[in-house]
């Protein structure tokens, strides 16, 4: 195991948070499926590194209800109805046995911070949920909170909305970052960057578990790491970042 994460999952235990370790996507879903009891109901907040561990479709051949707002609308429902199921989901899975989704970034010191547009993905990380689990690749480990705010503000934020709303062809949206890939620090209607959350110790009433994975998943790098890697971690999130409609 690589220094940086053997000392961020020290730092996230020395939290009371749960930091496990997995080498490869395999290991990952079984330490995820042993965490979750079989029967237990769990809430996805929305997380593409799940989506690429594709542990979600693990839990479901074992009979554990997913409760999965972000799928794509072609999913046997249209329209409005769509739109109020989707709602009714959100709504269900954040107050439900489990919550499994990813994270913006991951500090050294064992802090996970993240930046949301309504709420739902982060709240279920701290509230509603006996047990939460958050995947994370080791793309997403940053040395300091002051790096984990430049790496969302200039790299996540910015890129997740270009891919989706002006790559992708998601819901429009008139932001900075849709027009250029740059964040602009809007005052848009649209913006999508209204909550910041850092969790610095275990939730009361949650037993977090962070799941670290020695590879990278999900949107996040540093902008001098080989431009092939970049180029890789980005064209992997296109495939399955979830659009909204
Ligand atoms: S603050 Fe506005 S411009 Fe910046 S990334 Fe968020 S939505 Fe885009």
């Amino acid at each position: 195991m690589e220094e940086f994460i053997a000392r961020t999952l020290a730092a996230l235990r020395s939290r009371h948070i749960g930091g496990l370790f997995a080498a490869d996507i395999p290991t990952a879903n079984r330490k995820i499926l042993e965490l979750i009891p079989p029967d237990a109901l769990v809430g996805f907040g929305d997380s593409t590194a799940a989506r690429q561990l594709g542990v979600l479709a693990d839990l479901e051949a074992r009979g554990t209800k997913v409760l999965n707002a972000f799928v794509p609308k072609d999913a046997g429902i249209d329209g409005e109805e769509f739109r109020q199921w989707r709602e009714r989901i959100v709504r269900e899975a954040t107050l439900c046995d489990c919550f499994l989704t990813g994270t913006n970034a991951l500090t050294e010191d064992g802090r996970l911070v993240n930046v949301d547009a309504r709420g739902n993905r982060v709240a279920g990380m701290f509230w509603g949920h006996p047990l939460a689990i958050v995947v994370v690749g080791k793309n997403k480990i940053v040395p300091t909170l002051e790096e984990a705010f430049a790496r969302i503000r200039n790299v996540i934020a910015p890129t997740h909305f270009r891919i989706r709303s002006g790559e992708l062809g998601g819901r429009k949206r008139k932001t900075p970052c849709v027009a250029t890939g740059v964040c602009g620090d809007c005052r848009s209607p649209e913006r999508g960057c209204n909550i910041t959350t850092i969790i610095e110790g275990r939730p009361a009433g949650t037993d977090l578990h962070v799941i670290v994975v020695d590879q990278d998943l999900g949107l996040g790098w540093d902008p001098s790491w080989p431009g092939e890697r970049i180029a890789r971690i980005r064209a992997q999130y296109k495939k399955l970042v979830w659009l909204p409609v």
